[in-house]
């Protein structure tokens, strides 16, 4: 397939443990869209998590081509604006300073651009797409992409009940690099699990007023789950499409090759967990130090408190 001129970008915004990698992999089951995992981690010489194929991104069919036509894009300083884009503009404290080059230059500061859009734009034409998923989740990244005149931008922001977020973060995770996940995370308590996820969720609403007017579509997690194939078909709207589901083998392909995000990409038919799973698992003290933190967030969203009773 030849590669588009100007490749499309969805972006997903959300916070962490919210449905962003199933919300991806349902979003490439429209025709035409790759879902790439989580781009923003995706370093030059490659990610210690493996593919969703299960090789090295070095080794991967699919990965390694792109890494090949990113560097050749970039040029020879590829690594060097990498780590220095990486620290000047890779990270949530830095929002003011992007925000205040996109508004005086009307696009992404040019070296940031030259490594994050050619990787976005390399991912297109090597996967033989013309929408690219990027679940980076970062609000500062989805910023910088929206205003490059190099892509066509799109966003959705999934959204997930605080006390079936918590549940997950308060989890201790190992490290299980051949499930797909590099590194081990140690669970949070209910408190830090509540601020983590009233933070998140109050940059991507604020990124998300700031991506333009029908530009961010609202998706909540538990709509994902119950009801795949509305979701599907909302997002194939969003991007523009009729919601025509792929399923020859060129896709097949496609699919298995997310690159990063969270292990179901691994196991792409795991079925996940009910979206009311934290019923049977969250405390009580804890669920009732989330609900207290997160209650405006909650009832704007639809998410009812079970109270103190
Ligand atoms: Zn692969």
């Amino acid at each position: 397939m030849a590669s588009p001129e100007k490749p499309g970008l969805l972006y997903i915004l959300g916070s962490a443990r919210s449905g962003t990698t199933l919300c991806a992999m349902l979003a490439s089951r429209v025709r035409g869209v790759f879902a790439a995992g989580e781009l923003a981690g995706l370093q030059p010489d490659g990610d210690p998590a493996p593919c969703g194929c299960g090789a090295k991104l070095t080794q991967c069919a699919l990965w390694s081509g792109v890494m090949d036509a990113w560097s050749r894009a970039s040029g020879k300083s590829l690594a060097a604006d990498y780590r220095w884009a990486d620290a000047r503009l890779g990270r949530q404290r830095q929002i003011p300073r992007a925000i205040m080059h996109a508004q005086l230059w009307g696009r992404p500061h040019p070296r940031w651009e030259r490594v994050h859009v050619s990787l976005v734009r390399a991912v297109a034409e090597v996967a033989g797409a013309d929408w690219i998923v990027d679940s980076s989740k970062s609000p500062v990244r989805a910023l910088q992409l929206a205003r490059s005149q190099r892509l066509r931008f799109k966003a959705v922001h999934v959204v997930r009940d605080p006390r079936g977020v918590g549940c997950s973060l308060m989890k201790d995770v190992a490290a299980d690099p051949a499930a797909g996940v590099a590194r081990p995370t140690d669970g949070v308590s209910a408190g830090r699990a509540a601020r983590d996820w009233k933070r998140a969720h109050a940059l991507a609403t604020w990124a998300a007023g700031r991506l333009g007017a029908g530009a961010t579509l609202r998706m909540r997690y538990e709509t994902l789950l119950r009801r795949p194939n509305d979701a599907m078909r909302a997002i194939a709207r969003h991007l523009g499409r009729d919601g025509a589901v792929e399923d020859d083998e060129t896709s097949a392909w496609r699919r298995a090759h997310v690159a990063s995000g969270n292990r179901m990409r691994m196991h792409p038919s795991t079925p996940v967990f009910q979206e009311d799973e934290w019923k049977g698992r969250l405390g009580r003290d804890d669920r009732i130090v989330i609900e207290r933190s997160c209650k405006r967030a909650m009832q704007r969203l639809g998410y009812r408190p079970v109270g103190e009773g």
